[in-house]
């Protein structure tokens, strides 16, 4: 059996941050890191706009104190502020730690740390790598990692996560390459799986965002936590759905009606365009259903708003958000330093995820902690953002906790053993699994069912909600489920079967889909990105609490968590 001290699911920042994290603090550990992708194809090296830090080094009244503010405020006083604390107070120390490790951030003309405005942050506090931030970071970690020794399993696909007694003692996983299963054990096991984007139809994720280690959480028995909350960022780009950063709009564009209007004045009258990013979609949403939406071609009546970067001028955009403009020109023929682009909201974040203490043990539930189980980054939820993350808080999460994460379990480290597993029965029922899968004689092709299940949450369990539709959303979900025993596979091989690695993500995809809506139809309240028609006010007599789903293919159990106040008190959000 292979074993390692600490194995890490995830190739991203978080995950390569923490990597890095434990083998600094010694060398002698036996850190290996498995991705499903190459790790520099993690859905981290698509981030483009930023990463919050107060450095003062455009603002000099800014402080950590105003950014945990303008964090917990646009959370809508859901996130946990110990953890945000921590977020924003460390925030500096990582930028510094990644410019020494190698990150080449844009600069001012004193050659200081450029910064810019981003939505919901009261002062300019975004680092940048002009549009290209994720890139610039990711691949500087990954070359830390090769220097450190972290042995890298890349291109292998985590089936199943090993917890027995409230343990986590290892993994059963894929390698794609020959179809060999493998059971790893190792002392400590962390997630940092990134989001699950691909729940709906149109999205800015990756293809890989597919909410796998979410999904073997909650198959395993853990909770997941405030799953309700799914961020759909305003701008993206019409109709494929990536994203227009919201450096865009950070760098002075304006969002207009069929009018011409800069309609945001009626939404968020001061903050505009960078109001956070639920309101934005929420009144893009709005503008469109009130007829004030354009086709692409200008007419009035369409299915997006324009995202008009004109008055900014050639030299700006190009030197600021090359990308972006390289997007629309590449994917929508807009040449946007001539043309407005068409945008509308896009899938984009998991605020909920695998529930953490502020060391990343993941927790049993409200109380208790999972044995040698860490998670981090996008698949964890330490709630700093609670119920709507701010843009560029995302990077710096993965960065800060991936860091402290990777800390406390070099610290685990030093006091446990290696768990003993039955290797025999987890190859064994991950074989079958995979063989059952090449031998079901269905008559649906996959894409054919992942089409309708995509359809069906976008439909039903969008940027806005009622009790009716989500109710709809989650019975056609059932008979979705039922459709997957009659999907069939064509390759039948086990050289680079990535139609098999698609079945087994549709079925996680599920998962998380389920937890979605149940966890959506258990808080008849409206806070951040859970939006509920039926339930337009925020409700914090009753429902200022997190909420905890534990799944089991029989059903869902809805349970609750405090929410840590300790600073600011919540107040009505205004911008
Ligand atoms: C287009 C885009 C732009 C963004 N821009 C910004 C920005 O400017 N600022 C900001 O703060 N945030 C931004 N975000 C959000 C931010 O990029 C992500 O939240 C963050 O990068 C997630 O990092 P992560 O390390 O948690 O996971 P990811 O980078 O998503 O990595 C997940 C890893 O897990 C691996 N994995 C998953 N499942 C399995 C499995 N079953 N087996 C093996 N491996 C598996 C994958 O291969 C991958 O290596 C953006 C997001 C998108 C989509």
């Amino acid at each position: 059996m292979r074993e390692h001290d600490v194995i890490i699911v995830g190739g991203g920042l978080a995950g390569c941050r923490a990597a890095l994290e434990i083998i600094r603090t010694n060398p002698s550990f036996d850190v290996a890191l498995v991705a499903k992708t190459h790790p520099i194809r993690s859905h981290s090296v698509a981030a483009q706009g930023g990463m919050a830090a107060t450095l003062q080094n455009v603002d000099p009244e800014d402080s950590w104190k105003s950014h945990a503010f303008d964090t917990v405020k646009g959370s809508d006083y859901l996130a946990d502020q110990d953890a945000v604390e921590i977020l924003t107070k460390e925030a500096p120390n990582v930028v510094v730690d990644l410019e020494h490790m190698g990150v080449l951030f844009s600069r001012l003309q004193d050659g200081k740390i450029a910064q810019r405005a981003f939505g919901g942050h009261s002062h300019s506090r975004t680092c940048y790598a002009a549009d290209k931030t994720g890139h610039a970071i990711l691949h500087e970690l990954v070359n830390n990692l090769r220097r450190e020794g972290v042995q890298i399993y890349d291109e292998w696909y985590v089936m199943q996560l090993i917890l027995e007694d409230a343990q986590a003692k290892g993994l059963v996983m894929y390698h794609l390459l020959d179809g060999e299963i493998a059971v790893v054990r190792a002392k400590a096991v962390m997630f940092a799986t990134g989001g699950y984007g691909r729940v709906f139809n149109t999205t800015s994720n990756d293809f890989a965002s597919t909410g796998d280690g979410l999904a073997m959480s909650a198959a395993a028995g853990v909770p997941l936590e405030d799953m309700e909350f799914v961020q759909f960022h305003p701008t993206g780009l019409y109709p494929a759905g990536v994203l227009i950063s919201e450096a865009v709009r950070g760098e002075g564009a304006y969002l207009i009606n069929s009018a011409g209007d800069r309609f945001m004045a009626n939404y968020a009258p001061k903050q505009m365009e960078l109001a956070p990013r639920d309101i934005t979609s929420r009144a893009i949403t709005l503008e469109i259903r009130a007829g004030g939406g354009v086709h692409p071609d200008g007419t009035a009546g369409g299915p997006c708003v324009f995202l008009d970067l004109r008055h900014l001028g050639r030299d700006h955009i190009m030197s600021r958000i090359p990308f972006c403009w390289e997007e629309a020109h590449r994917l929508a023929g807009v040449d946007a330093i001539h043309e407005p682009i068409p945008v509308r909201p896009t899938a984009h974040y998991s605020m909920g995820g695998i529930p953490v203490n502020t060391d990343g043990q993941v927790r049993s539930g409200s109380q208790g902690l999972i044995e040698g189980f860490f998670a981090a980054g996008e698949s964890a939820c330490v709630s700093v953002h609670g119920a709507n993350r701010l843009g560029s808080n995302s990077l710096l999460e993965c960065v800060v906790y991936g860091k402290k994460v990777g800390g406390a379990i070099a610290h685990y480290l030093q006091n446990h053993k290696l768990p003993e597993i039955d290797e025999q029965h987890y190859q064994q029922c991950a074989q079958q699994q995979a063989q059952s899968l090449l031998d079901q004689s269905g008559t649906m092709r996959i894409n054919q069912l992942r089409q309708a299940f995509q359809d069906c949450m976008s439909e039903y369990c969008s940027v806005f909600r009622t009790d009716a539709t989500m109710r709809e959303g989650l019975e056609k979900l059932q008979q979705l489920k039922q459709q997957y025993q009659h999907i069939y596979l064509d390759d039948k091989d086990t050289c680079w079967n990535t139609e098999l690695i698609e079945a087994l993500e549709l079925r996680n995809l599920i998962i998380v889909a389920e937890v979605i809506l149940t966890s959506a139809l258990s808080r008849p309240e409206t806070r951040g990105a859970h939006s509920r028609e039926d339930y337009p006010q925020r409700d914090d007599a009753n429902f200022l609490k997190h909420t905890l789903a534990y799944y089991s293919p029989a059903g869902i159990d809805i349970a609750e968590m405090p929410v840590v106040i300790d600073q600011f008190e919540p107040k009505e959000r205004k911008y």
